[in-house]
């Protein structure tokens, strides 16, 4: 949501048909504003527009929540996290099937007590949608599969002592195991993944390091994240 003109906003909503709308939402900053409580980040709401086809901007009429994702907003890590899906999303170009798989790491967000595995998961698939993923099947310089000690993000992927350059990552054998199954996992190993680590800041930031370089698109929310982490 941004401001925009007085009393009024600009909701950035990401539509059940995987495009991004930006609605006009007239009054929403009074106290009054039937739909202040529904036009809030990280909910799944109903909104009624003045769709027109021209346009790049609609006009909110009413709106109605479906879910809230109320204890993720009580909990300020998911909501550190949340704000940095949303603006991944609202800067990235939408995929077929966006809504359903962003509906989904909300609800698993919620429901996680590992909510850095779900933030690690959404980027690894962010990297694969946008073709920038690492090289976790041997190493990215010569391809051989032992001797791997790091990771670089100028060769793309994992390294082998041979390869290793100053400038790359180096890491021991259960971080870079780690880091292979976040880069190959998917939200349906949730579950298990949850029971085999911790997983924390470091192993996010592992594969966030690959989206910040090579994605183009700026997250600056994710200053705020870690911050936290630091604390
Ligand atoms: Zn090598």
């Amino acid at each position: 949501m941004h401001d925009y003109r007085e009393n009024d906003a600009i909701v950035k909503v990401l539509g059940d048909d995987d495009r991004l709308y930006s609605l006009i939402a007239r009054g929403i900053r009074k106290i009054a504003s039937k739909n202040a409580g529904k036009v809030q980040p990280f909910q799944y709401v109903r909104f009624f527009i003045d769709y027109q086809e021209q346009r790049t901007m609609h006009a909110l009429r009413t709106a109605d929540l479906i879910q809230s994702f109320r204890s993720l907003k009580e909990d300020l890590l998911k909501q550190a996290i949340a704000a940095v899906l949303c603006e991944c999303m609202e800067k990235s170009e939408p995929q077929n099937d966006s809504f359903p798989y962003f509906l989904s790491v909300l609800t698993q967000l919620e429901q996680t007590n590992q909510p850095y595995l779900i933030l690690s998961l959404f980027f690894a698939h962010m990297n694969r949608e946008i073709g920038i993923e690492p090289f976790v099947d041997g190493c990215a310089g010569c391809g051989r599969s032992d001797l791997l000690c790091g990771i670089s993000l100028q060769q793309g992927g994992f390294v082998c002592q041979g390869c290793y350059h100053e400038r790359d990552q180096q890491y021991d054998k259960n971080d870079l195991q780690s880091f292979r199954i976040l880069c190959k996992a998917n939200l349906t190993h949730v579950s298990l993944l949850e029971t085999t680590q911790s997983w924390n800041y470091e192993h996010f930031s592992m594969i966030y390091r690959f989206f910040a370089e090579y994605s183009g698109i700026p997250i600056r929310s994710v200053r705020f994240l870690t911050h936290l982490a630091s604390l």
